[in-house]
C-alpha cells in the first residue's frame, strides 16, 4: 500500500479494536496497578464502537473517517484517555483534510498534529509516564522514515511505540491518576502507553498488505 486509503484507515481501526479486545484484561491489570482498573474496559468499548460505526457507514474521505473515530472515542471511552485519543483522531482528521488517501509525508504531518493535540490537551510532556511516551517516539520514527514506503514507516513507528511503552516502567508518573501514587507509580508500565503501542502496531499491520 503506497498511501493510506479510507479502506486502509478503516482496517487500521478494526485491527486496533481487535488488539484492544485481545489485550483488554492486560490493559486493565496495568491500570489496576497505578490507576482505577478501567483502561481495558474504556478502550475496548470505545474502539469497538468506532470500528462498528465505520463498518456500518464507511466514509470515503479520510477527514470524515477520522472525525467519526474521534467523536465516537470522545463520547464512549470516558476517563482521561477518551478525550485524549479523541483529540488525536480529530487533529489527524483536520491535518489530512478532505482527501481520499494520504501518502507517507501527509500521514506524518497528520500524526504529528495528533501528537501535539494530545500534548496540549493533557498538558503533559514526554517522561511524565503517559501515552505520550509511546506516541512521541512513534511519530518521530514515522517522520524519519516517511521518505520510504508506508509499510516501512508504519513498522518503524510500531517498534518505537513498543520501546516507548516499555520505557515507561521505571518512570514516576507526573500526570493523570497514576501521579497520585508518586514514587509508588514506578515499576509499572503505563496503561495508556500500552494501548498506544497497540494503536501503532495496528497501523503497521493494516498497511503491511
Ligand atoms: P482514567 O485515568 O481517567 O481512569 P484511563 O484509565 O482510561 O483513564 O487512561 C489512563 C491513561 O491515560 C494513562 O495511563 C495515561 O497514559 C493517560 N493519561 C492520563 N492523563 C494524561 C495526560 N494529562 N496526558 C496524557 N496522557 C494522560
Ligand atoms: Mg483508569
Amino acid at each position: 500500500m503506497a498511501s493510506l486509503t479510507a479502506a486502509g484507515a478503516a482496517a487500521w481501526i478494526s485491527r486496533f479494536a481487535d488488539a484492544v479486545d485481545a489485550q483488554r484484561d492486560h490493559l486493565t491489570d496495568l491500570d489496576s496497578a497505578i490507576g482505577d482498573a478501567d483502561h481495558g474496559g474504556n478502550m475496548s468499548r470505545g474502539v469497538r464502537a468506532a470500528a462498528d460505526k465505520l463498518a456500518a457507514d464507511p466514509p470515503t474521505h479520510l477527514d470524515d473517517l477520522f472525525k467519526a473515530v474521534g467523536m465516537t472515542l470522545v463520547s464512549t471511552v470516558g476517563g482521561a484517555s477518551g478525550p485524549l485519543y479523541g483529540t488525536f483522531f480529530l487533529r489527524l482528521a483536520s491535518a489530512l483534510g478532505h482527501e481520499e488517501e494520504a501518502d507517507p509525508a501527509a500521514l506524518a504531518t497528520g500524526l504529528r498534529a495528533g501528537l501535539e493535540g494530545v500534548a496540549a490537551r493533557g498538558k503533559a510532556e514526554r517522561g511524565d509516564k503517559t501515552m505520550l511516551d509511546a506516541m512521541g517516539p512513534a511519530v518521530e520514527a514515522f517522520e524519519a522514515a516517511a521518505g520510504s514506503d508506508l509499510a516501512t514507516a508504519a513498522a518503524g513507528s510500531a517498534d518505537a511505540a513498543a520501546s516507548g511503552r516499555d520505557a515507561t516502567e521505571p518512570l514516576v508518573a507526573r500526570k493523570g491518576r497514576a501521579s497520585y501514587l508518586g514514587e509508588r507509580s514506578a515499576g509499572h508500565v503505563d496503561p495508556g502507553a500500552a494501548s498506544t503501542a497497540l494503536l501503532f502496531r495496528a497501523l503497521a499491520e493494516a498497511v503491511a498488505q
